[in-house]
């Protein structure tokens, strides 16, 4: 169930008409500018705001935008890609139900949107769309999708690590308490439910978990923490960085991305315990679109400083039960609550992702692998830094994409993906890609560190 229904009545969020729900809590509240948000194809949260004098005509109208906004990379610059008409208008359309307030920012609220053509069809460059597109694959065939993002993020003061903690460590916890305390209520406030934090393993790092939700909202929830963890740092002179590796010697920032389906009951679990068929055949085609799919999920020249072997980060393309480094780790479910609990943690996702295009994305795979029945192979149970090259190819574990270069070659290669991806949002993506690459060369890497630390 959407979290934003929660407290309802069902009868009421049957009924209650998700705008005018909207204007009546900005009538009765002190917002003056609602945010009207999307996600780039950088992954980069972009907006235009609304004064409450316009929210009405707005709701209903959209919101202008030049389309060529969709093309621009790290450095902001609009990218040339052929068959694309960047003379053109879309506009912002706001999804009300999404609509939640900034505590963080007194007097604005935000809203997420569709990016739409001006006749209200879906424009082929909306990552929202896209990521709606493959849960209509599923429906189709009678699956719900449960999802969860799991983002790591540094905290930083003045440029350096806002801790030395430990992983886990207690110290850890109170040197963050007040930004971590601050950053569950704005979070609640917006009926979005933090599961889980602790000090992560890194200086600075910090994980705060959320409760699984519909794909759609899982993606949007995402979108939110990312927003609202920024924002609250800086309310406490922080900055939080998602950035893979915000500094040079730090351990990565993961983003790791869990999935279950459901018909009911979870189709994951299977009869006598552990996975299902269904389960197995998901996993069988996310591993055979991984290379493809690294473009998606590790998508920043920065993605590269993290996903090396070692770092729990999956780098080895394999699958394992509770195996940190393999690309898919099936965590081990809790005893007693085995339907909530079982799912598909893809691990090497990093919070540089556009959340619509890379849950998509992994969803089109699974898709690809329920159809097609692919078998996944014997999961890895050993740690795969201790087997010989020989003896991972062996058993089937293959390397991943070592650079943004290289991935965006795989998910050029990769059929399914870049017809699901549809035109122009696969030549847009690519081709911002590409001029990432290009603009990173052009820089010394400690500069690279630093603009992703700020960018994300
Ligand atoms: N920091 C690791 C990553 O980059 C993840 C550690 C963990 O498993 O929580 O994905
Ligand atoms: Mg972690």
């Amino acid at each position: 169930m959407p979290t934003s229904t929660m407290n309802m009545p069902a009868h009421a969020a049957e009924t209650a008409d998700p705008a005018e729900t909207l204007l009546r809590t900005v009538e009765c509240t002190d917002v003056e500018i609602v945010r009207f948000l999307w996600v780039d194809h950088n992954g980069i949260i972009r907006g235009k705001g609304v004064s409450r004098a316009l929210l009405a005509d707005r709701l209903r109208t959209g919101v202008g935008l030049a389309s060529v906004r969709q093309s621009a990379s790290l450095s902001d610059r609009a990218q040339p890609v052929p068959g694309f008409r960047a003379m053109e208008e879309v506009r912002v359309a706001a999804d009300p139900s999404t609509f939640v307030p900034l505590p963080y920012a007194p007097g604005s609220a935000a809203v997420l949107c569709d990016l739409v053509n001006r006749d209200r069809s879906p424009w082929g460059a909306c990552p929202r769309t896209f990521l709606r597109e493959a849960v209509a694959r599923y429906t189709e065939i009678g699956f719900d999708i449960v999802a969860a993002f799991e983002p790591e993020f540094t905290l930083l003061r003045d440029g350096a690590p806002l801790d030395d903690s430990l992983m886990l460590d207690g110290e850890g916890f109170d040197v963050a308490n007040d930004f971590v305390v601050s950053l569950i209520r704005a979070l609640r406030a917006a009926d979005i439910t933090v599961e889980q934090y602790h000090p992560e393993a890194s200086p600075g790092q910090h994980e705060v978990t959320l409760r699984p939700a519909p794909a759609l909202r899982a993606a949007d929830h995402h979108v939110w923490q990312r927003a609202f963890t920024r924002g609250v740092a800086r309310t406490h002179g922080l900055r939080a960085s998602f950035a893979p590796v915000p500094l040079p010697g730090l351990r990565g920032n993961g983003n790791h991305v869990h999935v279950s389906l459901w018909q009911g009951d979870n189709a994951f679990c299977g009869p006598g315990g552990g996975l299902s068929e269904v389960a197995r055949h998901f996993i069988g085609g996310v591993l055979a679109h991984l290379p493809g799919l690294t473009a998606l999920l590790c998508p920043s020249v920065n993605s590269y400083e993290r996903l090396v072997p070692g770092n729990w980060a999956g780098a080895f393309g394999c699958y394992g039960p509770d195996n940190r480094d393999a690309a898919i780790r099936v965590p081990s479910p809790l005893r007693g609550a085995e339907t909530a609990t079982t799912n598909v943690e893809v691990k090497l996702c990093d919070a540089t992702a556009n959340p619509y295009l890379a849950l998509g994305a992994i969803l089109h795979a699974g898709l690809d692998g329920l159809e097609r029945e692919i078998d996944p192979g014997e999961p890895l149970a050993v740690d795969p830094n201790l087997l010989s090259a020989a003896e991972l190819g062996r058993r089937g574990v293959f390397p991943l994409p070592r650079s943004l270069a290289e991935a965006t070659d795989a998910l050029e290669r990769d059929e399914l993906l870049m017809s699901a991806l549809g035109s122009p949002r696969r030549e847009l993506y690519t081709t911002i890609k590409r001029a990432d690459v290009r603009d990173a060369e052009a820089m010394a890497r400690e500069d690279v560190f630093a603009l992703h630390a700020r960018r994300f």
